[in-house]
């Protein structure tokens, strides 16, 4: 199959990987960056043009879209849909996984467990919102912050109240979330494949730090997950629509808890953490479900 991997970097590591994965199995693997495809819209043949010449046609995409580039990446994945090319995870997903709140929204739709969380727009309702979550300490976050940048630990309702007001000055959009102290600094990424957790790892956070995003220095380790938090990560995958996640999950007194869906989770860490070949798997299933070459979105919204 002729596989195209919408990366900005070819040398990141899970571009790398998925290239390599895509090669072993007898597949042409082509890095694309996104920002270099260009296209005419209202072409009765929709196409994608690539750094001066037509993208001919490809049999499978692997979006790996950055977050700062995410309006810009999911514009140039429709028009791969639009061409009936199959890709891992469609723009409809990718875009509802990206607004913490829309997916939030999403999966409380749907009973899977979430931290208790809350948002307002206008400063005089701030305190009313952190009445209403039972008050600090409170973790306040950008609601398209990527990596730990722009997630806050308050620990008393005035910190809380401050955070979210500096927030709102600056005009960014912002949630509020009950902070689950009982996860010790730790969450559980899940790597999901279709239906299935693939790997997972737990996160510890750094000494002193709360976020255990290893961007922020966490450390990976090996974890047993439960059945309950196979099946919370599945679900949640699902009903955002993703058919690659990974889902991160708190492990908090009232049983395991959403924190956040990732559509373009890192290679990096759940191989090394779990030795399993992540890439591989990625490019199995798009051999198992290529063929179709149609749009199935599944999921709502
Ligand atoms: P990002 O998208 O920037 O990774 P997250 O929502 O995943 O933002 O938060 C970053 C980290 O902060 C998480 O990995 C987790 O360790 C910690 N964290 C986030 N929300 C909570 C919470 N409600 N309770 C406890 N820890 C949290
Ligand atoms: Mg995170």
């Amino acid at each position: 199959m002729k596989i195209a991997i919408l990366s900005r970097n070819p040398r990141l590591y899970s571009t790398r990987r998925l290239v390599e994965a895509a090669t072993q199995r007898g597949h042409e693997a082509r890095v694309i960056d996104v920002l270099r495809c260009y296209m005419n819209i209202a072409s009765h043949r929709p196409s994608i043009h690539y750094k001066g010449a037509e993208l001919g046609p490809q049999d499978a995409v692997i979006p790996r879209i950055g977050a700062s580039v995410t309006f810009y990446g999911t514009a140039v994945l429709r028009q791969f849909e639009m061409m009936n090319t199959y890709t891992l995870n469609e723009s409809v997903a990718i875009t509802r996984a990206r607004d913490k709140l829309r997916s939030l929204q999403l999966l409380a739709r749907k009973g899977i467990g979430l931290p208790l969380t809350g948002f307002a727009h206008a400063p005089d309702d701030v305190q009313d919102v952190i009445k209403m979550l039972g008050g600090a300490p409170l973790v306040i976050k950008l609601l398209e912050g990527t990596q730990g940048i722009g997630v806050v630990l308050t620990e008393t309702d005035k910190a809380a109240e401050s955070v979210i007001e500096a927030f709102m000055g600056l005009k960014a959009n912002i949630l509020a979330q009950e902070y689950i102290h009982e996860a010790g600094g730790a969450d559980i990424r899940c790597f999901v494949i279709g239906d299935k957790v693939v790997a997972a790892m737990k996160r510890q956070a750094k000494p002193g730090e709360f976020r255990s995003n290893l961007h922020r220095g966490g450390t990976a380790s090996l974890v047993r997950i439960t059945p309950e938090e196979r099946s919370t990560a599945v679900r949640a995958a699902g009903i955002l629509g993703l058919n690659v996640a990974g889902v991160d999950i708190l492990r908090s007194n009232h049983g395991p808890v959403v924190m956040e869906v990732n559509s373009s989770p890192g290679l990096e860490g759940i191989e090394r953490a779990t030795g399993k070949d992540i890439a591989g798997l990625m490019i199995q299933f798009i051999e198992r479900n290529a063929g179709a070459r149609s749009s199935r979105t599944r999921g709502q919204g």
